[in-house]
């Protein structure tokens, strides 16, 4: 049976580079080493390492006013690791509260200084992007989460503020070009759309560092990884390697221009079966629906339960909603091929042909 990948992360990959990557485990570019016994001082990690900078500055067309960093945890540790940087006790940072990711990182940012959360949309359940607030001039920065992963909402005008820009990119990021200098700080996991789970991306502008006074344990602090290279402790190096190829992979196929245009295919297609079918229904505010994860639900709830059986059984992988939410969630990301939404799309009908 042929299965398509909907999972919302770890979720799909290109093909060409899991293959790359399963030689690599046997043997790493010829070395008669596999890529998990390099170590990652040798120059051959270093090939690795600094081809993945490369390519993420060529991707998102960053300056030498920004580093790029490869560290552990995932993105939550960004939640954390963010504000003891760059927020003092006494100061106030500004949090969009746009769904599940955002309030989390509010709430670790709490931890280390005054929260003001200038947008909240939980009074329709998360269901669109609130854009008319206003941010005060002395917060330290406004985070935003640019793609609600678990919600199906997605900002695609990124706020003008005043005030530096840090943006959680975990389920968007390179799925278009944007203007990425408007942001100060932009991270990600890279388990959605960039690799494999083990290791985060972070892209900081080096001048909003070094101005707080809160002493930083060595591990946690951007500069000392901008001092040691990526290298200040054991990277996840096959983590960091799988996010090589997949970026190349992303330049080779054109880069954001392509993953953009496909992004626009494959859920166009989606959404546009989802609205000519009255037996599903989005609540997401048109606007603001998520490119990568539509989230959407049976206009009649008893009718849920029949439907993922029925993706189970064609092979529709990962689209149960979350388990707060429920419903329908289909993740869309650059490595989904449109054959695969065309096929969920052709069950959506069949299904609304024999429950309609
Ligand atoms: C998945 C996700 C996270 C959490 O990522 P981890 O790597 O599991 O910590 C955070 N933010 C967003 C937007 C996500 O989609």
């Amino acid at each position: 049976m042929s299965v398509h990948n909907f999972n919302s992360g770890p979720s799909i990959l290109p093909k060409t580079v899991m293959e790359e990557a399963s030689r690599a485990i046997i043997d790493f570019n010829g070395t008669g080493l596999s890529v998990l016994e390099i170590g990652h001082r040798t120059p051959l990690f270093q090939d690795v390492l600094q081809e993945a900078i490369g390519s993420v500055k060529k991707l998102m067309e960053l300056d030498d006013a920004y580093e790029v960093l490869f560290l552990h945890g995932g993105a939550t540790t960004q939640f954390m690791q963010v504000p003891m940087n760059l927020l003092d006790n006494n100061e106030t940072a500004a949090y969009c509260d746009n769904g599940i990711w955002g309030k989390k990182a509010a709430k670790e940012a709490s931890l280390f200084g005054n929260v003001n959360v200038v947008a909240d949309t939980s009074d329709r359940s998360h269901t669109y992007i609130k854009k008319d607030f206003a941010v005060p001039a002395d917060a330290k920065y406004l985070h935003i989460t640019t793609n609600n992963t678990v919600e199906g909402t997605q900002w695609h005008q990124y706020p003008e503020v005043a005030v530096p820009l840090i943006g959680d990119m975990s389920s968007d990021i390179f799925s278009r070009p944007a203007d990425f200098k408007k942001f100060s700080l932009i991270y990600a996991g890279a388990q959605k759309n960039m690799g494999a789970a083990g290791v985060n991306m972070v892209v900081v502008k080096k001048d909003i560092l070094g101005t707080i006074k809160r002493s930083i344990p060595t591990i946690m602090d951007y500069r000392k990884h901008i001092e040691a290279g990526s290298l200040m402790n054991t990277p996840p190096v096959f983590a960091v390697y799988v996010s090589m190829l997949t970026l190349r992979w992303i330049i080779a196929e054109g880069g954001l221009k392509e993953m953009e245009q496909r992004s626009n295919a494959k859920s166009a297609l989606l959404y546009n079966t989802i609205d000519s079918l009255p037996v599903f229904t989005s609540r997401i505010a048109k606007e603001d629906r998520s490119q990568t994860n539509a989230v959407f639900f049976l206009s009649d709830p008893q009718l849920e339960a029949p439907f993922l059986d029925l993706c189970k059984k064609e092979g529709m992988v990962g689209v149960k909603g979350y388990r707060t939410i429920g419903g329908v969630r289909v993740s869309m990301y650059n490595a989904l091929p449109i054959s695969s939404v065309q096929a969920f799309c052709d069950l959506m009908k069949e299904f609304a042909t024999k429950n309609g």
